[in-house]
């Protein structure tokens, strides 16, 4: 299993622990299946990662060296699966109520 280093923490981890990402026509795009082509951006499924990130805005433009666009925080965050608590309603798979 290949590793892969989160762009939030910094550390590397098992590829198949961290969430993959790519560009996708400009977007940011999760890539759930670890199979879309192209630079992938890494980042553990922690809300703690994500927070890092949204905190230096570009990370995700630099890492993929190409300019996305980024959904808000809470957005990525439904995507992973991760609610930011207090919240009802939105569960794993980040379907909207
Ligand atoms: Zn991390």
């Amino acid at each position: 299993m290949p590793w892969r280093r989160c762009v939030g923490c910094r550390e590397s981890k098992e590829k198949d622990r961290l969430v993959r990402f790519v560009a996708r026509d400009g977007r940011l795009t999760i890539d759930r299946a670890g199979t879309l082509h192209g630079r992938g951006v890494y980042l553990c499924p922690s809300k703690e990662c994500v927070d890092r990130v949204y905190k230096k805005r570009d990370v995700f433009s630099r890492s993929l060296r190409t300019g996305v666009s980024v959904p808000e925080k809470e957005e990525l965050l439904r995507w992973m699966g991760i609610t930011s608590g207090g919240e009802e309603g939105i569960g794993p798979g980040g379907k909207r109520a």
